[in-house]
């Protein structure tokens, strides 16, 4: 029933997903302490719509958005506003948050769900509980739904594509979820489908989880589920990037500096589709999501249900982290994850996984480059790293930016298949920079 699809370029890393991929979601503790960051997403961050000493409930909206490109944050906890500030956040800078301490409670306001069935709902509606909801891309992105359900008139989708590839090692949240909340995250599906008007509705899975497949499978001889078309993808990295899984199953091509709908497709996770279904059927707000915590420093590994907030020292401690093997810490999957300076950073909307590793990253000396060509092969966007990477060495950010500098999608496959250890990823990283102001200061002239 499954097609297999793939895309041109990647790398193969080992997968190390055995340690939690059989283990079922647990509930996480409540923290005793919720720290809320008000940028959670890309945009405008929320606007502070409490103060120090309110009382809220979980699920109560604490920060509202601040425009269009923004979403409101919910408290995840109940308890006392105990301080508004800075905090620090697991992207790396001190970001205005609220501190909530637990009462314990855990009295939540009541959901409001919409009046009518999702099928006879007009888009425009569902789109705004989306939006209250504070729904963002929980694949990573971590770009507000509610606009992305919302392209312009002269860019119509006809394809919408849930991933379920969860290319990056070890993480294994989105496996779980697809085996233990099928049949909502095809809801969601539909009702995305349904919001956009496309006429395709495809769910793309990596062949690695044929435990998944099977799930997704049986739920789609369902009626409801007729019109959803599975897609088998190769267990390549990065086959979970948006632009790899449109050209896997699609064969479109998003345009260099585009987004997926100038091709006409849109892209959710399936964590995603999940939280539009709990939004939709039951007014739920997104103020916990599934977390893988694995690595070599950690003795108890798992996939837990975490309410946003949760301090990540709380968590890696609970599953019993290794502080004396813990070199690193990441936010997310070794590939693009974030290493972590404060564990005193909470889990965000966006925390896919948390990665102790035992080792560090294999030196960063750069040898020289032997013109083998692996990184051409590895880039999925068709770039030329090592040319790139020269420009930019040398100061050369236009000649970097004639050379596309700007469509990396930071993926790090390249620095991965470079036998001379060249640190690309910081090359391509350092090239955007500098594109990106020379492009901003073109517009101003
Ligand atoms: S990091 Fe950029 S240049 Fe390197 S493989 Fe990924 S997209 Fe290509
Ligand atoms: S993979 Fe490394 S050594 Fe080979 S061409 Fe690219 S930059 Fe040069």
């Amino acid at each position: 029933m499954f097609g297999k699809y793939s895309f041109r370029g990647g790398v193969h890393p080992s997968h190390n997903k055995d340690q939690t991929a059989s283990r079922n979601i647990e509930t996480f503790p409540a923290p005793e302490r919720a720290i809320i960051p008000l940028s959670q997403h890309i945009g405008t961050p929320a606007k502070i719509a409490v103060k120090r000493g309110d009382t809220v409930k979980t699920g109560q909206v604490i920060g509202e958005a601040g425009g269009f490109v923004s979403a409101p944050v919910h408290a995840s906890i109940s308890g006392k506003v105990v301080s508004v500030g800075p905090f620090p956040h697991p992207l790396g800078r001190r970001v205005t948050s609220v501190e909530i301490e637990n009462d314990g409670t855990n009295e939540t306001v009541e959901f409001n769900p919409s009046d009518k069935p999702w099928r006879e709902a007009a888009p425009q509606e569902i789109v705004q509980k989306i939006s209250a909801a504070g729904i963002v891309g929980m694949g990573g992105a971590s770009f507000p739904t509610h606009v992305k359900l919302s392209p312009p008139s002269n860019k119509p989708i006809d394809t919408v594509i849930i991933n379920g590839a969860e290319c990056e090692p070890y993480l294994t949240a989105d496996h779980r979820f697809m085996l233990e909340k099928t049949e909502q995250i095809l809801l969601g599906a539909l009702i995305i489908k349904k919001v956009v008007g496309a006429a395709k509705l495809f769910i793309g899975i990596e062949e690695n989880k044929p435990d998944a497949i099977e799930k997704i499978t049986e739920q789609l001889n369902k009626e409801i589920f007729k019109e959803i078309i599975p897609a088998k993808l190769q267990t390549k990295y990065p086959q979970g990037g948006e632009k790899q899984l449109i050209a896997a199953i699609t064969r479109r091509q998003v345009p260099s500096g585009g987004l997926p709908m100038d091709c006409g497709c849109i892209v959710q996770n399936v964590g995603t589709a999940c939280a539009i279904w709990e939004a939709v059927s039951e007014g739920k707000p997104l103020y916990q999501r599934v977390v893988t915590v694995t690595g070599p420093a950690i003795r108890k590994p798992g996939n837990f249900l975490v309410r946003i907030g949760t301090p990540i020292k709380t968590l890696v401690e609970k599953c019993e982290i290794d502080y004396d093997a813990a070199q690193k810490v990441i936010m997310g999957g070794p590939m693009m994850g974030l290493a972590q300076s404060d564990l005193d950073a909470p889990i965000i909307k966006s925390s896919s996984g948390i990665l102790a590793h035992s080792t560090l990253t294999a030196g960063t000396r750069d040898y020289d480059c032997i013109s083998c060509g692996n990184c051409v092969k590895a880039c999925p966007i068709n770039l030329v790293p090592s040319f790139i990477s020269k420009f930019v060495q040398k100061g050369l950010y236009e000649d970097a930016m004639a050379w596309n500098v700007l469509d990396c999608i930071e993926c790090g496959s390249c620095a991965y298949a470079c036998p001379a250890k060249i640190n690309l990823v910081h090359y391509m990283k350092l090239g955007k920079f500098h594109a990106m102001a020379i492009r901003k200061s073109q517009e101003q002239k």
